[in-house]
């Protein structure tokens, strides 16, 4: 499924948001702002994931570039 991570530009509230659409509208559940950034990875993700399956989680060193 297509999760993603958001921060909301006005209240920094940090949430993951299934997302179906490339167009689709996020809103921050704290606040209801919709003007939310994208963050592409979750590198330094403050929250525990519990037994989700997380293969690139070591990849620190990845020719990404
Ligand atoms: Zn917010």
């Amino acid at each position: 499924m297509p999760v993603f991570e958001y921060r909301c530009k006005k209240c920094e509230e940090e949430f993951e948001q299934l997302v179906f659409s490339a167009k689709e509208t996020v809103e921050c559940p704290k606040c209801g702002n919709v003007d939310n950034e994208k963050l592409i990875s979750a590198f330094a993700s403050t929250h525990s994931h519990g037994a989700a399956a997380s293969p690139t989680s070591c990849s620190s060193s990845g020719g990404f570039t």
